[in-house]
């Protein structure tokens, strides 16, 4: 199951807010793909906030909404404003932040995170408790929080990766030792600060989670979180395992977040980049003319994007030939080759050669009289 935390986390990436019309957008656009569940918000962050959370839980989605809350019976209190399915409360139990942050003593922390429990259980919430920072906590320290939680009435428990500082089988060693120690479903939620929030994301799901954080496009605090499109992928294709996410609508999604973000989508961004399609070389176009699969472990329609083919250096004969029957137009092969000579030529001294200067290529060869010389052997791939 996937728990999107785009509109909690990923608004916490620096310099991001989203409008409450955005974020309306982004929750219906995630609650149609089918998502599980959002994280709509942290309500205790300001009035708006709150707003926005409880107008996305009044939206009637087929996706459970949740949000965020320290264990502070005043952020209690704000979540019980918006109506959520799940409140995610936590508190840190690493050596650090207890230190630095939170300055209690870890029976202090244990007190806390059972005192919050039970005051949201008797004001009918729904509780889900996480240890902020475990990947760095003392284990020990988390299961008997885990544990005291569970016997308060939390219904999940949450590992985070914080800081995203934990290897895959790290991920993999504390969920099962925390899956062995607990009947609750467990969920995971991870950074990806060493690039690690996918494969960890996977790791969690093999050992015993059933929850994982994501954000849509990988946005989020510092590095980002666990890109929704990039899991669901996986788990589809590499795992033979749907888990009733339609992954059709991936690229309108990521492409609307990033909009709204501000950001620009990077061009080889897996699956919904503009290049996660595209072909040059003329080796592979030649191939994927012939067969998609050859290059593409997917089509690129099934996630919406669309395959671009694109003219540079690196052209071959193929590709002319494809766009000049398309229009009908069937030279000899010499031509096709004085074409190929010139796009390399071209592309060459700018890159990518644009559709406009393609055709003005082809006009100005196909006009004089056929007097140029033949294709070598490397021109003709
Ligand atoms: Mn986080």
């Amino acid at each position: 199951m996937v728990y999107d935390s785009t509109l909690r986390d990923g608004e916490q990436m620096a310099g991001v807010r989203f409008s409450q019309e955005q974020k309306l957008t982004v929750a219906t656009k995630l609650d149609e793909i089918g998502v599980h569940q959002i994280e709509a918000g942290f309500p205790a962050v300001s009035q708006v906030e709150l707003d926005s959370v409880r107008a996305i839980s009044q939206l009637g989605l087929e996706a459970d909404v949740l949000c965020l809350a320290r264990t502070l019976e005043d952020d209690i209190d704000a979540v019980l404003k918006c109506d959520v399915d799940m409140v995610l409360l936590f508190i840190a139990t690493s050596e650090l932040h207890m230190r630095y942050k939170l300055k209690m003593t870890s029976e202090e922390v244990l007190e806390r995170a059972v005192r919050a429990t039970e005051y949201a259980m008797s004001h009918g919430l729904t509780v889900s408790m996480s240890t902020e920072d475990s990947t760095r906590s003392d284990i020990q320290l988390m299961l008997e929080l885990y544990r005291r939680c569970e016997e308060s009435g939390a219904t999940r428990i949450g590992i985070t990766d914080t800081i995203g500082c934990a290897a895959p089988w790290a991920i993999s060693h504390i969920v099962s030792k925390v899956a062995d120690h607990t009947d609750l479903p467990v969920s995971a939620h991870l950074h990806n600060d060493f690039g690690l929030a996918l494969p960890n994301a996977l790791a969690a799901l093999t050992s015993g989670a059933q929850a994982v954080a994501t954000t849509v496009g990988g946005i989020g605090e510092r590095a980002g979180n666990v890109p929704l499109e990039q899991l669901v992928m996986v788990l589809k294709t590499l795992c033979g395992r749907d888990i009733g996410i339609s992954t059709e609508g991936l690229t309108d999604l990521v492409r609307t977040v990033y909009g709204f973000a501000g950001l620009s989508m990077p061009a080889n961004q897996p699956w919904t980049g503009s290049n996660a399609f595209s072909h040059e070389s003329g080796i592979h176009v030649a191939a994927v003319l012939n067969c998609p699969l050859t290059y593409e472990c997917v089509p690129p329609e099934s996630v919406g994007n669309r395959r671009r083919l694109v003219l540079g250096k690196h052209s071959g004969t193929a590709i002319v030939k494809s766009r000049l029957e398309e229009r009908g137009i069937t030279p000899s092969q010499e031509r096709i080759c004085d074409i190929v000579r010139e796009i390399k030529r071209l592309g060459e001294r700018q890159g990518r050669v644009s559709d406009d200067q393609f055709w003005r290529v082809v006009e100005e060869i196909m006009s004089p009289p056929d007097n140029r010389r033949p294709c070598s052997e490397d021109e003709r791939e």
